[in-house]
């Protein structure tokens, strides 16, 4: 008899995933953690009910987070992920060489959780000399550091619970205190056909900080309903309109073989349709 993940994120749409090998559950004490083998993702983290990453489509969620910030940016030397627990993110942002990364995740056993059953995710990179791990509450980290930053990945859970901090005008305007001058920040925002309010919200509360706010997005099997959205906010609008040309002597400078992005998708994945344009009111 087979049991079943059923994802709780909404109420009135569910995934489930068969369980074909539970490896961990347990609660730390901030989240409740689970990590079990499912035969078309593979490996599959869940926090709180809700579907985190899986070894099958995480390349999608974590290239597109990584590298269309950094070489849109086109400089980048310090590197600020908030979240990012599995390492996914910090394995994709080490890849550009002389970078140096910052990774603040609120639980500690998330990392240790996925260092063990989850060890392709960061793929060596919690033992970079290159990543600097901090286990604090990114909210408060970014309202106390005096480093600064010319990227900065919000790798957040959804809105609920301990990650709810990272939606909030007061975190983004604390971000926007640590980019350096034509940094950039990018979030996890959700999947907007059945999380709309979510693009509304990050447009408005971004915007009380940033001159440029946008959101570009890509469909990750694992975020049911459709293309998610990744916000998108800076002071300099050129950011997302580099010329496809200058990206492609980016890419190959960086060297980094990708599996998903691609020069040309990273200028496309700003065309947004109108369904999404029309959330994007303040
Ligand atoms: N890709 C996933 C998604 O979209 O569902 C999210 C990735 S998961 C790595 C998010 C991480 O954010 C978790 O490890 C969680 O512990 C962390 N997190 C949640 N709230 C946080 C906070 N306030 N500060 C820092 N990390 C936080």
């Amino acid at each position: 008899m087979t049991d079943w993940f059923q994802e709780t994120l909404h109420p009135e749409f569910t995934q489930g995933l068969s369980m074909d090998k539970v490896l961990y559950h347990d609660k730390s004490d901030l989240q409740d953690l689970i990590i079990f083998e499912n035969a078309r993702f593979g490996r599959v983290m869940c926090l709180d009910g809700v579907v985190q990453t899986t070894e099958g489509d995480e390349f999608v969620y974590h290239e597109m987070l990584a590298h269309v910030p950094i070489l849109a940016h086109g400089n980048a030397k310090s590197v600020l992920i908030i979240g990012g627990g599995d390492g996914g993110m910090a394995r994709e942002a080490l890849k550009h060489q002389g970078v140096q990364v910052t990774m603040v995740e609120i639980d500690g056993a998330v990392v240790d959780f996925c260092k063990e059953h989850l060890p392709n995710h960061s793929a060596g990179a919690f033992d970079n000399p290159r990543l600097n791990l901090v286990i604090t509450d990114g909210a408060k980290y970014v309202k106390e550091t005096d480093d600064r930053f010319d990227v900065i990945i919000v790798d957040s859970t959804d809105p609920i619970g301990p990650g709810a901090v990272l939606f909030t005008a007061e975190f983004y305007a604390d971000c926007k205190r640590c980019l350096t001058e034509g940094g950039v920040v990018v979030t996890q925002n959700g999947v907007p056909f059945v999380q709309p309010e979510e693009v509304t919200n990050s447009y408005r509360r971004l915007g009380e900080s940033f001159t440029d706010v946008h959101f570009y997005r890509a469909a990750v099997p694992t975020y049911q309903g459709g293309d998610m959205t990744f916000g998108w906010a800076t002071d300099d609008a050129s950011l997302r309109r580099v010329p496809v040309a200058a990206l492609e002597q980016r890419y190959a400078a960086a060297g980094i073989d990708t599996r998903y992005v691609t020069p040309d998708l990273q200028a496309a994945s700003f065309a947004l349709p109108r369904t999404i344009l029309s959330l994007m009111t303040r």
